[in-house]
């Protein structure tokens, strides 16, 4: 693995170097998306440019390469995240996207009777479709509750399995509070009983790379805007046998065998679930983005981020008033989720704003979470490996200048 060398890397992100208000940017929103390096928006420019055309259709050259570059953007993502086979891969617009395929041609396979289980910890996109599924099948959704600190009650989670369950659905690494669920032991008991696992990796690609047949998972999905890719494009990774069971989800070009209005076939995986024309210079770039991760090295950058949330916790509670939620650092990804006492996150993310500073105030997209805490949001700074302890300094004692103007 190469040197990790933060100032070169500093320099692959031309956003960096902007001022927001008048003031050096200090960008600490990285679990809503990440930044996008140089590499990634050469590789979009250079589709745009030079090859631009749709894929799968075309004998003529300019298809051939975009078909190409295309295919093997798939591959590199089933290699990142060690898929059995390419076809396994289906890019989606993004994690949301890809649940809601889960959830409707899965889905279409449950009945009244059945029980699916869903953590407390979720991103509303890893609840909304499975609640909209349940109106329609007639399954049951059950919680799987949340601790005070910010982990799952896995006693709970033992208790709930039965011959009933059918599915499971646990995020790997909560947005709103950075905690890494315990998956392989969510998979390993849920197969016991024959349930399906789905684990959404939105929040945990960024920082740790899973191995989805050492976990032996049912179904995995990201988004590659949070892992220095673009927006709009994402993946599902499923098992073959899964896929092959499930009924397409949408309709169109792209996704048949044959038509005619007697019947229509549909074609093989992955295309079976790949209707319309996709993002095809986004998936292009998803690829470019692993690759330069990659360069990186994903261990250097969960020890450079851990390191980096360490440093910040330490700083942080030395604030009075502090109210920091989620386990400890060596539990969680570098996500800082807190309150001050007395204060409203909004306000602080205003003062902060002004000087320069991005971090996320609110409920995350996760309102149980908030429901539990009883609180309606909180304030996040969340890292990445492109951050500096010296952005950290500089977020503290703006922090602690934005407290004593408010209070
Ligand atoms: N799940 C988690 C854990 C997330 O953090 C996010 C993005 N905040 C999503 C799902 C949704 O991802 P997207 O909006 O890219 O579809």
């Amino acid at each position: 693995e190469a040197k990790f060398n933060i100032d070169k890397i500093r320099q692959d992100f031309p956003i960096l170097q902007r001022k927001v208000n008048g003031q050096n940017l200090v960008y600490f929103d990285n679990a809503a998306t990440s930044q996008t390096p140089k590499q990634v928006i050469d590789c979009i420019i250079d589709y745009y440019e030079n090859y631009n055309a749709n894929i799968h259709r075309g004998v003529h050259s300019l298809s051939q390469e975009a078909t190409d570059a295309y295919e093997q953007a798939r591959i590199k993502i089933q290699k990142h995240f060690n898929a059995k086979q390419a076809h396994e891969i289906i890019l989606t617009s993004g994690t949301t996207h890809a649940i809601n395929l889960v959830a409707h041609a899965y889905g279409s396979m449950l009945t009244k009777g059945d029980e699916v289980l869903v953590s407390a910890l979720e991103h509303h996109s890893n609840i909304v479709p499975w609640q909209m599924m349940c109106e329609k099948n007639g399954a049951h959704l059950k919680v799987i509750p949340m601790l005070e600190n910010g982990q799952l009650d896995m006693e709970y989670f033992h208790q709930s399995l039965s011959t009933k369950t059918k599915m499971v659905f646990v995020n790997h690494v909560s947005n709103a509070l950075g905690t890494i669920n315990p998956i392989q032991e969510i998979i390993n008991a849920a197969h016991q009983v024959n349930a399906r696992v789905l684990v959404d990796g939105a929040q945990a690609a960024p920082h740790i790379q899973a191995d989805v047949q050492a976990l032996d998972v049912d179904f995995y999905t990201v988004s590659a805007h949070k892992m220095c890719g673009p927006t709009g494009v994402g993946m599902l990774y499923a098992k073959e046998e899964l896929l092959e069971q499930m009924p397409p989800y949408q309709g169109g070009g792209e996704m048949i065998a044959e038509v005619s209005f007697e019947k229509t076939t549909y074609a093989g995986l992955p295309h079976k679930f790949e209707a319309g024309t996709p993002n095809i210079a986004g998936g292009i770039a998803f690829g470019a983005a692993l690759d330069y991760m990659h360069e990186i090295g994903f261990k250097s950058i969960e020890a450079y981020e851990n390191e980096l949330l360490i440093y910040a916790t330490h700083l942080i509670q030395e604030i009075d008033g502090i109210v920091i939620y989620g386990p400890e650092p060596e539990s969680k990804t570098a996500v800082l989720s807190f309150n001050v006492e007395g204060l409203h996150a909004y306000d602080l993310g205003t003062i902060l704003d002004q000087m320069g500073i991005a971090l996320r105030t609110g409920h995350h997209c996760a309102q149980p979470i908030m429901e539990y805490y009883k609180i309606p949001g909180t304030a996040r700074a969340s890292f990445s490996f492109y951050n500096t302890k010296k952005e950290i300094n500089i977020f503290i004692d703006a922090l602690k200048k934005a407290i004593s103007m408010l209070t």
